[in-house]
């Protein structure tokens, strides 16, 4: 009873192309469009529909079920988020484990750091990855490339379980919503299962949602009051995400040790040089500052 996995496009004259519209319903009586100037790909794979667009603005973007994952335009927001804030935390990370992230964004900004020495990413689906090498190269560019990365086409929530004690530095949770195949990711035992499998300076990082909209705070509210009850530290910082609902999206930082603002490394990380479109070491403090009607949702969660 998804509407969202029934229409994943509007067709304003069916047989015109010229007037085809990707929409996805953000809310019952809400809804975001792009037009679209090609339908490039379409299928069901053995886990959800895939599809991908190309468009003026956003450039190439796809789709899963219906709800938007990457656009080519914005994506660096989303990798520069998830990935930068707990790099310049823990700028010694070596072991990473990537859970999602098909797309291969995440893997990129990962492997961009010299000392990380291994990156596990466990993605579901094969074919998302697969069709994002063909169809989304720049985000996809390092999944092939580079030997510190190696890709486990299975679920996460079963690898965590299997995964040793200790054995990563840092976990980032690039999922899709909690619904369909992301759904055993926003559950106490997978964060408990993360807890454990991560190192004692270890940092864990996951999508919390988005605060704007009721059902979607519903689930920031969900995923923050689990993860306090796994951690110690347990923080959410936000971001402008143009082409996700209300454009106002959330990360979870949690640990077992460090705080994400009093622990920073800022000479640290700008010593590595690395350069990026959206995260700055000044940002990286304002970001957790959050207006009061989110703070007081997280307080009551
Ligand atoms: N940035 C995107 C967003 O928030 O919309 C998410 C990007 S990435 C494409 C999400 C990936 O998580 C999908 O490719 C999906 O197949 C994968 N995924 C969903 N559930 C999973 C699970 N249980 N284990 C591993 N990967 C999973």
């Amino acid at each position: 009873d998804d509407p969202n996995l029934i229409k994943v496009i509007d067709r304003d004259q069916e047989e015109n192309l010229m007037d085809l519209w990707y929409t996805e319903n953000h809310q019952d009586d809400t809804k975001f469009s792009i037009k679209v100037q090609e339908h490039i790909h379409s299928e069901k794979s053995e886990f959800q529909q895939i599809d991908f667009f190309r468009s003026k603005t956003f450039g190439t973007f796809f789709t899963l079920d219906g709800y938007m994952m990457v656009t080519e335009k914005d994506e660096f927001i989303y990798h520069d988020m998830i990935t930068h804030i707990p790099m310049a935390v823990n700028p010694s990370i070596k072991k990473v484990l990537i859970i999602g992230g098909g797309d291969g964004g995440t893997a990129r900004e990962v492997l961009r750091y010299p000392h990380i020495e291994k990156v596990d990413m466990v993605e579901i689906d094969e074919r998302v990855v697969r069709l994002c090498q063909q169809y989304l190269p720049l985000t996809a560019s390092k999944l092939d490339q580079d030997d510190r990365l190696k890709l486990h086409f299975e679920d996460g929530l079963k690898f965590v379980q299997e995964s040793a004690d200790g054995s990563y530095d840092l976990i980032l949770v690039d999922s899709t919503d909690p619904i369909g195949p992301g759904e055993g990711l926003f559950t106490v035992e997978f964060y408990n299962n993360c807890k454990r499998v991560l190192s004692d300076d270890g940092i864990l990082i996951n999508q919390h949602e988005s605060p704007y909209y009721a059902s979607y705070a519903h689930e920031m509210k969900r995923a923050h009051s689990k993860i306090k009850e796994t951690f110690p530290i347990a923080k959410v910082y936000q971001f402008h995400m143009p082409t996700y609902p209300s454009g106002h999206w959330l990360f979870g930082f949690a640990s077992k040790k460090y705080d994400p603002i009093k622990d920073i490394k800022a000479d640290e990380w700008h010593q590595l040089g690395i350069k990026t479109k959206y995260y700055n070491t000044d940002l990286h403090i304002g970001c957790f500052m959050l207006p009061t009607y989110v703070k007081n949702e997280l307080d009551n969660a």
